[in-house]
């Protein structure tokens, strides 16, 4: 097979990105490793979430913005083609404050953010509640908790249905998937590139590396960016409740099925996905304060997974100077920006033009500076 695109990585952001040059009819292969692997895209908190990105780079929060609101055409598009029901919600969320200090300083980002984006300045909506103002939005919220920032543009949905639902698409478009491959080499050919696996090499006009924290090794040879650092997240899910219409926060969401999903915490863990009781212990105990009815629910689960960090906590979406068409992606909003990636990015993939389009997250902003 002649193939257009190799894509390193079958997680969130390599399967958009192959959904979105698929679409688009190129011939495209994807490569990832097995079950074992690290994997955000199998573990993390399935928010579509706006709020809290692009302070320091507006940019970003106009990015996270268009992915958004690109939402629910893209749930759509593939509840339409693949018959998986991605369960996005997006009637707004809440971001919570728990005293006076943490609002206003979440308040003055915002309103920085704004005065730093004419963009964001007419588009991002957002509002900051008082506790009985946001009763409406959060019925049962504890009395501690002081308020938080409402926005229209934030949801949530079900992370493995749109990883289920990404990997059907890509196969019924002919999408070349081969799992429990892991490349151990990359290599830029005379004219494109291959990627060396024990099953033999593959090889492609082009290549992505989309390989999440696997970047660290395979990016820097193909003269891309291999910054990126595991943070880890622990996550508890109680039994299934009844279903009350509660907004989704980031520290707290009740899903379709009805579990409350809670977690988010940030560590410096290094590679150990597991979990700490010391930590479960603080979620749990901040998942009653927000919602005191949980004191009695039952917890049937608590994982771990690694973030994919970037320095600066922004994405990576560069091009090789050292040889054109290699490409590098990688963020930690994954799932906030599937919308992005299947969409506009695979876009400027297409059109050649990923550097002029995001010059501004291209990895060369972590190089040492020369004096
Ligand atoms: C606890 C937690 C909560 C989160 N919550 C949210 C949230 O609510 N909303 C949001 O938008 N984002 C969230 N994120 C971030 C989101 O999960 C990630 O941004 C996203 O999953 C990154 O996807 P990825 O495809 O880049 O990485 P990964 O999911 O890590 O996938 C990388 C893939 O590359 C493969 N790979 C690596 N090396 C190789 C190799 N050598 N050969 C072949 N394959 C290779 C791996 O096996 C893996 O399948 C959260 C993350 C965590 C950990």
């Amino acid at each position: 097979m002649q193939r257009d695109f190799l894509i390193v990585g079958g997680g969130v952001v390599g399967m958009a990105v192959a959904y979105g040059l698929a679409r688009a009819g190129q011939r495209v292969s994807v490569l990832d490793e097995s079950d074992d692997a690290l994997r955000a895209s199998r573990g993390n908190a399935g928010l579509t979430w706006m709020q809290g990105k692009g302070a320091g780079m507006p940019r970003y929060g106009e990015l996270s913005l268009d992915s958004c609101l690109a939402w629910p055409d893209f749930a759509a598009e593939l509840a339409a083609r693949t018959g998986v029901d991605i369960q996005h919600e997006c009637h707004g969320g809440v971001d919570l404050c728990f005293d006076a200090d943490e609002a206003e300083v979440r308040c003055n980002e915002y309103t920085a953010l704004q005065g730093a984006s004419p963009r964001l300045a007419s588009d991002f909506r957002w509002q900051y509640l008082e506790r009985e103002a946001l009763l409406t939005h959060l019925p049962g919220l504890g009395e501690s908790v002081h308020g938080g920032t409402w926005s229209p543009h934030d949801g949530h949905c079900n992370p493995l249905y749109l990883l289920r639902a990404l990997y059907a698409a890509c196969q019924m478009l002919g999408v070349e998937i081969r799992p429990a491959t892991p490349v151990n080499e990359v290599r830029a050919l005379g004219a494109g590139f291959s990627a060396r696996t024990a099953m033999g090499s593959v090889a492609a006009e082009r290549i992505v590396i989309a390989a999440g924290l696997g970047a660290r090794t395979l990016a820097p040879v193909l003269g891309l960016s291999g910054a990126v650092r595991p943070v880890r997240g622990q996550m508890l899910i109680t039994e299934r409740r009844p279903i009350v219409p509660q907004l989704p926060t980031p520290q707290i969401r009740q899903t379709a099925s009805g579990g409350y999903l809670i977690g988010d915490s940030h560590e410096d863990a290094g590679l150990d996905k597991g979990v700490t009781l010391e930590m479960l212990q603080v979620l749990a105990e901040k998942a009653v304060r927000i919602y005191p009815a949980l004191r009695d629910a039952r917890l049937v689960r608590a994982w771990g997974a690694l973030r994919v960090m970037t320095p600066d906590g922004y994405p990576l979406y560069e091009e090789s100077t050292l040889h054109p068409g290699a490409y590098n992606l990688n963020c930690h909003s994954g799932i906030t920006l599937a919308a992005l990636h299947a969409g506009a990015l695979s876009q400027s993939l297409l059109d050649d033009r990923l550097g002029r389009d995001y010059p501004q997250f291209s990895g060369a902003r972590f190089d040492v500076q020369a004096y």
